[in-house]
């Protein structure tokens, strides 16, 4: 049995079959969403002897920030099938990554929206892995702690009583790369507070590779970021850059496992190394080092970011193309990647992020959400854009205009670039996070016609874009894709048909023409 036992729920212990945006399946609720589909989009990654092959990314951190001050056989990373197996007399803590632990991150929030007593399945996974591990430790009689931490540990801020009703002895929030053996030692010996909180945070160098293989091969290479978009948790964080070396030597760990691909993660790639706080002008020399670093590595095939904003790419083409080339872009092997476009609203983009824009003036937000869309897309870049709904003060008009930005992009996106013209949009609900805390969590009773239009254009754009991709895109069994892309494609019109149904029970008309008034 093991001293410290760390563990995750099984809604992130899948890749989702490398589905486009599939890992936001745990984000549904399984009264909404059948067990038997979820089941099949996200099955378990394989255990060996009951040890995570590969794990979260964030796991994999913590697990290498421990093993600086705990011998390697005092620490394992159990898949959550069997964790039981590792939990004993010697066990002094079991810890449990999350991301979503009671469903209020804005995804789960938005698609449990509405439907009274919805939950996610992020919020059942992590109900269920925390009472089997309350269950062995009842009926073994052990005296372990059970520790929460990871990036959906903020769940539990204003929410300690949950805590305390499911047992957990501690939640940690915050970064811990350069304190982990001390923390866990002093969480041993009872030193400390229910809710946790790491006020501190690592340096660069502080911060540890990891040793065992992530989940998507995901590597960081950066930490936080500076735009200040005041509802984001990214922003509270000082901005970081992860040394090459370290990076390198993550690539290794996952490429000795025969992984070819990197997911790079950052919360804005394009603001890596950047050198201009003022205009935030990407600094492209450190950009192409970066990727060329990547790409040239060892068992390397394929490498994709995974967030990063739309202004520099308006801001710079010159390095999207260049960057496109190191990264083996082409109509085969789009490069996807997460952008907000937040609001259509300039009023809001005024009021909570003014810096996202930049270097551009936040009154030329839709064009360079245009010329942006239009630049990635040139160079086979798929966004998969995400709005913010229910931002404090948000008015009807706001929600409007952001409608207003979609059709406007619908509209000149094909004519600018034709069939080149490529991106997906998906809602999601304001959670009261980043200089925002303490503000309401959107939760409306229903919907008004502004927010049901808006969610049905997103939608329909986002069905009708799947609708177009190529079968290479799913990276799939080829057995399963040949089944499961017929169905999908027959799935989405019916889901297009029942979505506009729904709106028209409630007297709105979601295909009513709109005036798009740029602003
Ligand atoms: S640009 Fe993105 S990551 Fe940065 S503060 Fe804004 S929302 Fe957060």
């Amino acid at each position: 049995m093991v001293r410290i036992v760390l563990t995750t729920d099984r809604t992130l212990m899948s890749e989702y079959r490398h589905i486009p945006l599939g890992d936001f399946a745990g984000c549904a609720p399984p009264n909404r969403f059948p067990r038997a589909l979820f089941d099949f989009i996200a099955p378990q990654l394989p255990a060996s002897n009951g040890l995570a092959i590969r794990a979260p990314y964030g796991l994999r951190k913590l697990e290498a920030a421990l093993l600086k001050g705990f011998p390697e056989e005092e620490v394992v990373v159990a898949h959550p099938d069997y964790v039981e197996e590792f939990i004993g007399s010697d066990t002094k803590i079991v810890g449990v990554n999350t991301m979503d632990p009671l469903g209020l991150g804005p995804v789960s929030k938005l698609f449990t929206w509405g439907g009274p007593g919805y939950y996610s399945y992020t919020m059942l996974g992590f109900y269920t892995i925390i009472r089997r591990i309350q269950r062995v430790r009842e009926r073994r009689g052990l005296k372990f702690k059970l520790v929460v931490g990871g990036t959906g540990a903020w769940q539990f801020e204003n929410r300690e009583e949950v805590a305390r009703r499911l047992n957990i002895d501690h939640v940690v929030i915050g970064e811990v790369d350069h304190i982990a053996p001390q923390l866990f030692e002093q969480i041993e010996s009872d030193n400390l507070p229910e809710l946790i909180k790491i006020r501190s945070y690592p340096k660069p160098e502080e911060i540890v590779p990891i040793v065992r293989p992530s989940l998507h091969a995901l590597v960081e290479v950066m930490r936080g970021c500076g735009r200040n978009c005041q509802f984001c948790e990214a922003t509270m964080r000082i901005a970081r850059y992860i040394p090459l070396e370290t990076i390198k030597k993550e690539l290794d760990v996952n490429t000795a496992h025969g992984l070819t691909n990197a997911w790079i993660q950052s919360d804005d790639i394009f603001l890596y190394d950047v050198q201009d706080k003022r205009t935030f002008m990407p600094n492209r020399d450190s950009l192409i080092n970066l990727f060329k670093t990547i790409m040239s590595h060892k068992g390397i095939r394929h490498s994709n970011p995974t967030h990063g904003s739309i202004a520099p790419a308006a801001a710079d083409p010159l390095m999207m193309k260049k960057l496109s080339e190191i990264l083996r872009a082409g109509p085969n092997s789009y490069i996807g990647i997460q952008p907000g476009i937040e609001t259509g609203s300039i009023r809001l983009i005024k009021k909570y992020m003014s810096q996202k824009v930049k270097p551009f003036q936040p009154e030329e937000w839709w064009d360079v959400v245009l010329e942006g869309t239009k630049v990635f897309n040139e160079n086979y870049w798929f966004p998969a854009y995400t709005l913010v709904l229910g931002l404090p003060e948000e008015e009807e008009e706001d929600i409007w205009d952001t409608v207003r930005l979609i059709a406007y992009l619908e509209e000149k996106l094909p004519k600018l670039i034709g069939e080149k013209a490529h991106f997906v949009v998906t809602p999601l609900s304001f959670v009261p996070v980043g200089m925002l805390r303490g503000k309401e969590f959107y939760n409306p009773k229903g919907f008004s016609e502004a927010e049901f239009c808006l969610l049905y254009r997103c939608w329909r754009h986002s069905l009708l874009e799947v609708q177009r991709l190529s079968i290479n895109f799913f990276r799939m069994h080829p057995a399963f894709r040949a089944v499961f892309y017929p169905i999908l494609r027959l799935g989405l019109y019916a889901a297009i048909d029942r979505l506009r149904a729904w709106g028209k029970s409630m007297g709105y008309d979601p295909e009513k023409p709109l005036r798009i008034r740029h602003n």
